[in-house]
């Protein structure tokens, strides 16, 4: 008897006929003599939904009521999957967050899961339900509601299944794996069969939305052996594991891409030691990441200019704090730019490889693509570029590095 942690994405269970077909199969997989855990998303749609309606009352929605009204959607999918299992003469029952003890930290709207105590799941499990859990949310210290971030049912899985050391943690979504590169931009993109760790952990935080980057930590961690596959198909998907020999010799695993992204400027910035630490603390003080940075040569009036990129739903924020900043400073003026994206070439191999950097600006120069920004690590090399070339950099990337063809 195997257990078995299953999560299924807002498209998988859209509306009641899609929570009906993904019911049947985990009835399936539950008769076949396994324990199955059910993890769900908001329906598809839903989430988008809710930010909307605060909107409409208020530009800057306060994060704990947020997360309140954010977490909703998932309680409404795991009640409704729950009567779908019921119906089908399966035991089932539904939890939200806060009734598998999933305890996380106190920043909302982006919050970690610190601990869950899985006991109500135990014996749920023991007396033969499948137990269906509300994604993406916890609670903090204080007992309020807190949620993961987008995508945070990804996590929620994979730390159930770490918690209760499941056989298992498959991912299912609306594509058949983990594609070389997004195959909504790349139709011709490919499958993978397996990934490491460390390489899906760098595309997901690359922007490669199949996976919550935070999961992948987890599974790393505790070594979940994680699948994503489509719940659409019975194709077998692709499973992320431990690095092994074979994989080493890819140079370049897949392209990424991430529009959510902001770039900021300061101009003239007064060219003393400790300029830098005072800016960059202003912005994490307000709980804000800061990804690029990039300072120019100073010139000859000692100032200099320094560029950064953040996700551009803290853009505004940032903005607001960098000018106030800046003013104290005697800067010569900021400036944002909310239309940039980021592209990205992952690969284990690249390492041991010369030119792959060099490959990389010639394809986007050949191609008209100006860059704006750089940044490498061992394992992957992202330029900042205007958001409006971003399908075709991706293009042209997977096509220079033959993905397809491996
Ligand atoms: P779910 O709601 O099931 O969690 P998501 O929308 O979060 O689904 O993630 C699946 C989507 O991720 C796919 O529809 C695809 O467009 C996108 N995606 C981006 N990059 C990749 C990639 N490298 N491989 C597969 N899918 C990707
Ligand atoms: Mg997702």
């Amino acid at each position: 008897m195997a257990l078995i942690v299953q999560k299924y994405g807002g498209t998988s269970v859209a509306d009641t006929e899609r929570i009906q077909t993904v019911a049947e199969r985990v009835v399936s997989i539950a008769k076949e003599g396994n324990q199955v855990i059910v993890v769900v998303s908001a329906m598809a749609g839903e989430t988008d939904k809710f930010i909307a309606f605060a909107h409409k009352i208020t530009e800057h929605p306060d994060e704990r009521e947020m997360d309140l009204l954010l977490s909703s959607g998932e309680r409404v999918t795991s009640a409704l999957m729950a009567m779908a299992i019921q119906e089908l003469g399966q035991k089932s029952m539904s939890f939200t967050g806060r009734q598998v003890g999933i305890i996380t930290d106190s920043s909302h709207t982006k919050a970690m899961i610190e601990e869950i105590e899985a006991s109500r799941l135990k014996i749920a499990l023991d007396e033969g339900k499948v137990p269906v859990v509300a994604g993406f949310q916890g609670i903090n210290e204080f007992q309020d509601v807190t949620t993961l971030g987008r995508g945070g049912s990804d996590t929620t899985a994979v730390a159930i299944a770490a918690a209760l050391k499941a056989d298992a943690c498959e991912i299912y979504t609306d594509v058949e794996g983990v594609f070389t590169a997004d195959p909504r931009i790349v139709p011709h993109a490919r499958k993978m069969e397996k990934i490491s760790y460390d390489e899906m952990l760098e595309m997901a935080s690359l922007g490669a939305k199949v996976l919550h980057g935070r999961s992948v930590e987890f599974a790393k961690k505790y070594n979940v052996p994680l699948v994503v596959r489509s719940s659409f198909s019975q194709a077998s998907g692709t499973l992320v594991t431990k690095e092994e020999g074979s994989m080493e010799k890819i140079v370049v695993t897949g392209v990424t891409h991430d529009k959510n992204q902001a770039r900021i400027t300061i101009m003239g910035v007064p060219d003393r030691p400790g300029i830098a630490a005072s800016i960059f603390k202003s912005v994490s003080d307000a709980n804000i990441n800061v990804d690029m940075i990039v300072q120019n040569i100073s010139n000859v009036d000692h100032a200099t200019d320094i560029s950064f990129t953040v996700s551009r739903a803290d853009s505004k924020k940032a903005f607001d704090i960098i000018r106030k900043v800046s003013d104290e400073m005697g800067t010569k003026g900021v400036n944002m730019n909310p239309e940039v994206a980021k592209v990205s070439i992952v690969g284990v191999g690249m390492q041991s490889h010369f030119g792959v950097a060099a490959q990389m600006f010639e394809t986007l120069a050949r191609n008209s693509v100006n860059i704006m920004m750089i940044s490498t690590s061992e394992i992957k090399i992202s330029c900042v570029i205007d958001e409006k070339e971003t399908e075709k950099a991706v293009q042209v990337l997977h096509d220079s590095f033959e993905l397809a063809k491996q």
